[in-house]
């Protein structure tokens, strides 16, 4: 095989997985914005998830920040040189880092370290198969750890939140996938798909489940239970009103695929691999004499172009929402003002921080004075120029609950007035910010280059040491909006929606299989 014209067209993959939305995708989003009524947080969410597909299209870069753990699955003819072909992937990976897009993603689990290249101990994931067609076919997925994180696997008979025991049966398995959408919630960058995989043991299942994410949005699955299952799954979960991002609405789930496999007697495991809604995959057909792509997958039919309509959308909500505007240094009495539902447009400064971040100031000084500062939870992807500028490529914010632990005690001990990010905080967070007159702010998971566009300068870094998403950088905002989600009143908008969620699951307890 032309080995180079191989790595070539991975690097194509890549790229392209990376930064264009497949059709297949782009059409179920396209359909969930249809159904969401202009004006709500639900459709102004969506408007600036559209906005950002067709930002990421046009500039050719991420869609979103996180790059995930790229997962290769690829078959080959017999003969074929797989040693070969993992070298070839590992050089397009490390070409694609280094073009910023990706980011550097690798990162020792003991240290710490960034690899800096996305290259390392497991990373990336290739898998092979070997078959009997004369073509090779690659297979690549991006899946960001905020959905990642909200994967869970379900050991059956079990008992569930609101609807109560799961025998090991169908209905069993329906209660469980009804479960996985409710614990979700928005922290997975909702409107999501699921990947279910009934059946194996603990990492065959989940093998399972991620393999459904293989398959096309659109396509019907051929198991006549299944096939019922998924139709059910796809009109009861959206009647749980989460929506995107949990901000509530009528879309939460834009896919539902289900795969089955045998178990032992003595396990019944149904696991859920649950991705947001920058369902990042595609695939390639390679001639595995010359290397050269001879055809995509996941792109037939109508491509959906977003552009302008996503503005509107924006537009239409801030009419309907109080926007307030904010410039650090913040006052404990402009937050005091502020409350669940708002829109805040920011300007000026803004600091990132994020897990190492956090955890360092714990116990450090900060090396900047936070005093009505903004925190951002974001790990940026950054490229420098020649006379060493720093430029943001994508900026979408990460999932703040993993900085439950420290958010309250760092906005008291450094007078943080805001923190933005998404997916909401805990009780921890909430009682810091009534007693100290704080904020949190839900910006729009994988809106990475919506959120890029509104910074225009980077101001100075510091803490490198913790790595390039990890650093805390400075950067000068415009327009950068989000909606506030927790107040300095003790109101959570995520605490309502997973308590009115968990009521309307509880709707479903009937056996209906
Ligand atoms: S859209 Fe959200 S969950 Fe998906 S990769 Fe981006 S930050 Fe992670």
């Amino acid at each position: 095989m032309n080995l180079e014209k191989f790595q070539e067209s991975m690097y194509q993959l890549i790229v392209e997985t990376s930064t264009n939305l497949p059709k297949d995708v782009r059409r179920a989003v396209k359909k969930a914005k249809q159904s969401e009524s202009a004006g709500t947080r639900a459709a102004m969410s969506l408007g600036t998830i559209t906005n950002n597909i067709q930002m990421a299209d046009e500039n050719i870069s991420p869609i979103c920040q996180d790059t995930g753990l790229p997962t290769f699955k690829i078959k080959t003819p017999v003969g074929v040189n797989q040693i070969k072909i993992k070298e070839a992937i590992y050089n397009a990976i490390a070409q694609a880092t280094k073009d910023t897009k990706l980011r550097p993603n690798s990162v020792d689990s003991l240290t710490g370290k960034n690899s800096g290249d996305n290259l390392g101990g497991g990373t990336p994931v290739i898998k092979f198969d070997q078959w009997e067609n004369d073509y090779i076919d690659v297979r690549l997925i991006l899946k960001g750890g905020g959905c990642e994180n909200k994967n869970i696997q379900y050991s059956l008979p079990c008992e569930l939140d609101g609807l109560g025991r799961a025998g090991r049966d169908l209905d069993g398995i329906r209660k469980c996938i009804l479960h996985s959408v409710y614990q979700a919630q928005g922290q997975g960058c909702s409107a999501g798909f699921i990947g279910v995989g009934i059946g194996g043991d603990r990492s065959s299942g989940y093998d399972l489940a991620k393999e459904q994410l293989f398959r096309s949005v659109e396509d019907v699955n051929p198991h006549e239970d299944l096939r019922k299952l998924e139709e059910y799954i796809m009109e009861n979960a959206n009647k749980l009103g989460i929506g995107t991002m949990g901000f509530g609405g009528e879309t939460t789930l834009l896919g539902c695929k289900i795969g089955v496999m045998n178990r032992i007697p003595a396990s019944f495991f149904v696991s859920v691999a649950y991705n947001c809604w920058a369902f990042r995959r595609l695939g390639v057909k390679v001639d595995p004499k010359t290397g050269d792509i001879q055809e995509w997958l996941y792109q037939d039919g109508e491509k959906i172009e977003f552009a302008n309509e996503a503005e509107n959308e924006v537009a239409a909500s801030k009419e309907e929402s109080n926007v307030v505007t904010l410039t650090a240094p913040i006052t404990e009495e402009q937050i005091r003002e502020l409350k669940v539902g708002d829109v805040v447009r920011i300007d000026g400064r803004m600091y990132t921080g994020r897990d190492a971040i956090h955890k360092y100031l714990t116990d450090h000084d900060a090396p900047v004075d936070l005093n009505g500062q903004v925190i951002y939870h974001c790990g940026p992807v950054m490229a420098k120029d020649e006379e060493g500028n720093w430029t943001v490529k994508a900026a979408g914010p990460t999932t703040s609950i993993r900085e439950e632990p420290y958010q309250g005690d760092i906005m008291k001990k450094f007078g943080i007035r805001a923190v933005i990010g998404k997916g909401g905080m805990g009780p921890k967070t909430l009682a810091a910010l009534q007693e100290h007159g704080g904020v949190y702010l839900n910006a729009i998971g994988g809106a990475a280059q919506y959120y890029a566009d509104c910074i225009k300068k980077v101001d100075g870094v510091d803490l490198t040491e913790f790595g390039i998403p990890e650093a805390m950088w400075h950067l000068n905002v415009e327009g950068f909006t989000a909606v506030v989600t927790m107040d300095s009143h003790g109101n959570s908008l995520h605490a309502d929606v997973d308590k009115s969620s968990l009521e309307k699951l509880a709707q479903f307890k009937e056996r209906v299989f």
